[in-house]
């Protein structure tokens, strides 16, 4: 197992000379003598030498991430499906078996579906909804459990205590997504989660300019994902690095502004929904109609900035609402400073079948949107006039 000092909380301490990062690009770095550079080819050396072996602005995000997410440590990756699959592929090998809930991103599906049976690791699916389906189906000898938490687009919660407990009972790794909630709303790892992963590229980047992935957990865990990086390369970048770092000083801010912007966008929807109008139901688990705002108030520090909801008429009632949207901008993605709205019909969910979207409690009316730093009320605005209320 490797021992290299990727970015942990103890590395992290109080800073010294430049405020902002020193940005280093290069991709490789002259060292004194044979000898200085046969130490780091061993790995018996670590620091400023050749990038995908790591390099001092990704083991600075790392750092920051360890200690949002108190965690041992953590590792960065160009990309949020780069980090899942260094997860599964890092700790998984051929014969293993592997729990995922069918309630995932569709990347993660991809992976369940088309890769990893590929490489031998049986994939079972579930519905992390049901904790009694997965104790059944840890029954069987397994590796791994991976799900997601909130759920896209419903905002239904798993109950994380009671999965990882099952987890270690059963002697399997507990991996949770928990990009719709970074740290600061939802730390995974304090309910009892053995690792916990992120797209950066949503709220952690928050400004729609950095595509980038995290995990966060024990030593034990990172140092085999970290051997598995460096030999199959999808390190994140210096350049992705140095803008995290940068967006990481406005985390708690952008998140506080954002989740309450969300709040109050969810209980306005809602109304329209008890006066009878244009939006048939709202998934927010700060309202007290979610069926699990009590999960989310015990487990989550917030209840964060995306809210989706049912227009009435179906698909082509919120195809009209999306294309009449003039402020919410329209696009993939979530967790920027800009509010952007996305129907799961045509995105995440679109390779489901309308039935099979249904069975997830997704209508084909649903609208997501991730609330950006406008404000309530212009937001609001723009939503009501989308849904012809003005
Ligand atoms: N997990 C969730 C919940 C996501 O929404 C996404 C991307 O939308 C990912 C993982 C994958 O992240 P990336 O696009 O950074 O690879």
């Amino acid at each position: 197992m490797s021992s290299y000092p990727y970015g942990s909380r103890s590395a992290s301490k109080a800073p010294l000379g430049p405020l902002a990062p020193l940005l280093d690009r290069a991709s490789t770095h002259a060292a004194e003598s044979a000898a200085a550079i046969a130490a780091f080819g061993k790995r018996e050396q670590f620091g400023d030498f050749y990038p995908r072996l790591g390099h001092r602005n990704g083991m600075e995000f790392e750092s920051a991430i360890a200690e949002l997410e108190q965690a041992d440590g953590a590792l960065g990756f160009s990309s949020g499906i780069a980090a899942m699959h260094a997860a599964i592929l890092g700790l998984c090998s051929a014969g293993d078996r592997v729990l995922i809930a069918r309630q995932i991103y569709g990347g993660t599906s991809n992976l369940a579906k088309e890769i990893l049976p590929r490489f031998g690791i049986e994939v079972e699916r579930f519905s992390s909804l049901d904790p009694a389906q997965l104790e059944a189906a840890l029954s069987k000898p397994t590796r791994m459990v991976v799900v997601e938490t909130p759920i896209n687009p419903t905002l239904r919660i798993v109950d994380l205590r009671r999965i990882s407990r099952l987890c270690r009972e059963a002697g399997a790794i507990s991996v949770v997504d928990s990009t719709f909630a970074p740290p600061l709303q939802q730390r995974c790892l304090g309910l009892g989660v053995d690792l916990v992963m992120h797209s950066a590229t949503k709220f952690l980047g928050g400004h729609s300019d950095v595509l980038a992935g995290v995990l966060a957990g024990s030593h034990a865990l990172l140092g085999e994902i970290e051997s598995f990086r460096v030999r199959t390369g999808a390190i994140l970048s210096a350049d992705s690095a140095w803008l995290l770092c940068r967006s990481l000083h406005t985390l708690e801010l952008r998140l506080r502004a954002q989740q309450e912007a969300a709040g109050q966008i969810a209980q306005d929807l809602q109304s329209l929904v008890t006066a009878g109008g244009p939006v048939r139901s709202v998934n927010y688990p700060g309202l007290a109609e979610h069926p699990d705002h009590a999960l989310a108030r015990e487990q989550m520090q917030g209840f964060g900035a995306l809210v989706t909801f049912e227009v009435d008429g179906g698909l082509e009632s919120a195809m009209r609402c999306f294309d009449r949207l003039r402020l919410v901008a329209r696009g993939p993605s979530l967790g920027g400073v800009e509010s952007l709205a996305s129907l799961p019909a045509h995105t995440t969910h679109a390779s489901l079948s309308p039935e099979e979207r249904a069975a997830e409690g997704i209508a084909e009316g649903h609208m997501r949107v991730s609330v950006g730093l406008e404000g309530a009320e212009l937001i609001m605005a723009d939503l009501r006039q989308a849904l012809g209320l003005s």
